[in-house]
């Protein structure tokens, strides 16, 4: 329902069958206030289907697998109370965080998007300003929002080749992790990363980071397609060995 996706909810759940799954959560896309031509997330309307589509197959599927009907909330610093509020009134049962569009003072332009008309936007802007403000977003967040999993932590300008962090930026990472343990949130490896850079979001050395603290990890697929279902999740436990 995001628009970029293909196959209907019941694919998806016997996909995740197929593959032995015992539990799947749906992480549709919530974004409010975003000014951007492409609409990558859901209206209402969309909601109320997605979540009386969800009920539907959780009565079908009850004995054979654990359907959980989450959202990925985009952050927005300017709609913290609409987000807060849409949150509460969704009977949704598990809520990730990404950031997905920066506010360049006339429009939002996707910080994990392949398009160049984002890139181009976002490269006016600077990178390292980009870098920032994105995981200064994340921090808001999470300390205002109500969230389960932080989503593809790393995954800012991900089509911009060769960026790197700097210093100030692996601060800004820690911070996020710190933050995280405080509220009991849970990081995502997001294995989409896999088939764009070999590695998962977030990347390796931030694992670590997450490991040291004790952060609980949720593997996800960031499925599009069924058949992305539980993609690269065999080589998870490869990343802690
Ligand atoms: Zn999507
Ligand atoms: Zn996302």
């Amino acid at each position: 329902m995001c628009n970029h996706a293909v196959g209907e909810m019941e694919d998806y759940v016997k996909a995740a069958l197929k593959k032995g799954l015992q539990q799947i959560t749906f992480l549709e896309h919530l974004e409010v206030g975003i000014i951007h031509p492409e609409r990558i997330w859901l209206t209402d309307d969309d909601f109320d289907y997605y979540f009386s589509e969800g009920k539907r197959l959780k009565k079908k599927y009850n004995n054979l697998i654990k359907i959980v009907l989450g959202i990925e909330a985009g952050f927005n610093p300017f709609e913290i109370s609409t987000l807060n509020h849409l949150l509460q009134s969704y009977p949704c049962e598990h809520v990730g965080l990404s950031y997905h569009f920066l506010f360049n003072g006339s429009r939002h332009l996707n910080m994990l998007s392949s398009r160049q008309k984002n890139l181009i936007g976002l490269m006016e802007m600077g990178v390292d300003k980009v870098i920032t403000s994105y995981f200064t977003g994340l921090l808001q967040g999470i300390k205002y929002l109500n969230v389960q999993v932080l989503c593809h932590l790393d995954g800012v300008l991900r089509y911009v080749p060769e960026i790197t962090f700097s210093e100030n930026h692996w601060k800004q990472i820690e911070l996020i992790l710190d933050a995280a343990v405080d509220k009991g949130i849970a990081l995502e490896i997001n294995t989409s990363g896999y088939g764009i850079r070999q590695e998962p979001y977030p990347e390796k050395k931030i694992l670590e980071l997450a490991r040291q603290r004790n952060l609980n990890f949720i593997a996800g697929s960031d499925a599009h397609h069924p058949n992305q279902v539980g993609r690269f999740f065999s080589d998870i436990p490869s990343l802690f060995s």
